[in-house]
């Protein structure tokens, strides 16, 4: 019998490429399909990669077919909360419809396992700042709700089916590949760990801090940065929940604490030994004060076991790999 494969949509991308990394580390069978709107083809590799939509329901089925997909890990999405407020639609587009005609070809191709790329912008502000699996969701602009429709949809279909499903709410992902080998290099990249290293490296004149008055102890918005191998980890360890029979489940991921801005910020200082030149801006509209994983579940139900807890490690792999890009821009 031929070997079955993992598709991984999206897997060009920041997220999506450190998770076919692991899975190839593992010796699983991969096949990467990726518009390559925001993604780089050197991000996976050696990997084979198919330059494509997926919602292109016939590319998505002959592959499906070609490489006797059993799983489908779906990244391919777009993640810039401002550019959803802009234009909705092409989030609900991408994010929600895309992934609806994805999962159509899923099950007329017998796909068994489905992990899901969701977000903690599904749970807008929740007033402690702390978010557990079962806090209500409450999303506050378009990004997070194209995103937790479409975990409705993947609910909605797997309860008709006997697809069985992962879905992952990330909270701050950061950092890249301790090995150096692949990294983010999203152009006018938004998040908090990247800005500051593109600053440190001389790339942007300063960082903004976004709202120096907020209720946490030194006014600055808290998250929980969570490093993306661990991040990849935790798909691999769904992957195996979901293959051993696990029901289908919905997890965090995070490290269930949190930093500030400023502490971040020292930490981008600490490790490259630079200035990070700030401007004290206004808040932006949206932000929650806190954002904090409440992630036991993911621990006690995948024995996910995190490696890279550690502001320093993160920041240091970040800064590393904004180091090589100067050296050798991708
Ligand atoms: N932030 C900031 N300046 C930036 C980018 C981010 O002050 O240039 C703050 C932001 O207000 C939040 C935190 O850093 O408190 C993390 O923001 P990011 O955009 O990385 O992720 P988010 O939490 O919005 O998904």
């Amino acid at each position: 019998m031929k070997q079955t494969s993992i598709l991984v949509t999206g897997g060009a991308g920041y997220i999506g490429s450190h998770v076919v990394l692991q899975l190839r580390e593992r010796g699983e069978r991969v096949v990467v399909l990726d518009d390559l709107s925001r993604g780089f083809p050197q991000a996976v590799l050696d990997a084979p990669l198919v330059t494509g939509h997926v919602a292109d329901s016939a590319t998505v089925s002959a592959l499906l077919r070609e490489y006797q997909v059993d799983t489908v890990m779906h990244f391919a999405a777009f993640t810039i909360v401002p550019e959803s407020v802009r234009d909705p639609l092409k989030y609900y587009r991408n994010n929600t419809c895309a992934t609806a005609a994805l999962l159509e070809c899923c099950l007329a191709a017998g796909v068994r396992y489905f992990v899901l790329s969701s977000t903690a912008a599904v749970y807008g502000i929740p007033a402690s700042g702390v978010a557990a699996e079962d806090t209500p969701t409450a999303p506050i602009n378009p990004y997070g709700t194209s995103k937790l429709m479409a975990e409705w949809v993947l609910a909605s279909v797997a309860q008709a089916s006997a697809l069985k499903f992962a879905t992952l709410r990330y909270f701050n992902v950061a950092g890249s590949d301790r090995a150096g080998r692949i990294g983010q290099a999203t152009p006018n990249a938004t998040l908090l760990v990247k800005v500051a290293c593109e600053v440190a490296a001389g790339k942007r004149a300063e960082l903004e801090i976004f709202g120096t008055d907020y209720p946490t102890p030194d006014g600055t918005g808290v998250r929980d940065y969570i490093h993306v191998e661990d991040l990849a980890s935790a798909h691999l360890d769904a992957l195996t929940w979901l293959r051993r029979g696990g029901d289908s489940i919905t997890l965090n991921i995070g490290y269930g604490h949190g930093y500030s801005v400023r502490e971040v910020l020292a930490s981008v200082e600490r490790v490259s030994g630079r200035k990070v030149k700030v401007r004290e801006s206004p808040r932006r509209p949206g932000d929650p004060p806190t954002l904090i994983a409440s992630a036991d579940r993911i621990r006690s139900q995948l024995q996910w076991r995190p490696q890279v807890d550690d502001l320093d490690t993160i920041v240091r792999s970040a800064w590393n790999w904004e180091q090589r890009l100067l050296r050798e821009p991708w």
